[in-house]
């Protein structure tokens, strides 16, 4: 069974700028970035089943969240041509989400853990979110919650994994978690 350490080498060597591993009991949430979301300034708030209100009640979200042992932290760093380059910033977000389905596809073959993914900003598997028509979740298995949903403060969650939260200029960063626990078979073993 990989341990926590190996499995943060895995996802640098699929892609990600950093990973770093932190126990989930050092981790702050903070329930003000509900309120956050509240004031819509990402303009998803409402339009997103993976985004408040429809993800769950922050304090379900964030009892959730503390069940989970340790968390592997991983970030991506986009560079811009400026603080304008809309482009480049697109660019890095979809990145992101490929290097996030891709570490969700391989950490689904690992043993012995349960595993939470958590990425950031809103859900982007689809480009246009299901809830705009009124339908189901298309991938439910794909979805993802944000870490902000979850209300992690990822400011601080960052320097606990060793990792800037930002970059300096012109450049984007995205940030992306597993939480682990190992699983009830994996303890009986
Ligand atoms: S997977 Fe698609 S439909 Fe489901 S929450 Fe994400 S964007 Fe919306």
């Amino acid at each position: 069974m990989m341990n926590c350490q190996e499995i943060a080498e895995k996802v640098l060597a699929l892609g990600a700028d950093h990973a770093g591993v932190v126990h989930v009991n050092e981790i702050e949430f903070d329930p003000s970035f509900r309120m956050l979301c509240e004031q819509n300034s990402c303009g998803m708030y409402g339009k997103i089943w993976m985004c408040p209100p429809y993800v769950g009640e922050y304090q379900d979200l964030i009892r959730e969240a503390q069940e989970y042992e340790e968390a592997i932290v991983y970030q991506i760093i986009g560079r811009l041509e400026d603080s304008y380059d809309f482009e480049g910033m697109m660019q890095a977000g979809k990145r992101m989400n490929c290097l996030t389905q891709t570490i969700r596809r391989e950490m689904s073959m690992l043993s012995g853990y349960e595993m939470l993914f958590l990425g950031a900003g809103g859900c982007r598997v689809c480009p246009v979110c299901a809830h705009t028509e009124g339908k189901p979740c298309r991938y439910p298995e794909q979805a993802l919650a944000s870490l902000e949903a979850y209300c992690i403060n990822v400011s601080k969650l960052a320097p606990l994994a060793g990792m800037k939260y930002m970059n300096g200029q012109d450049t984007v960063t995205y940030f992306g978690t597993i939480l682990l626990k190992r699983s009830e078979d994996a303890c009986q073993k």
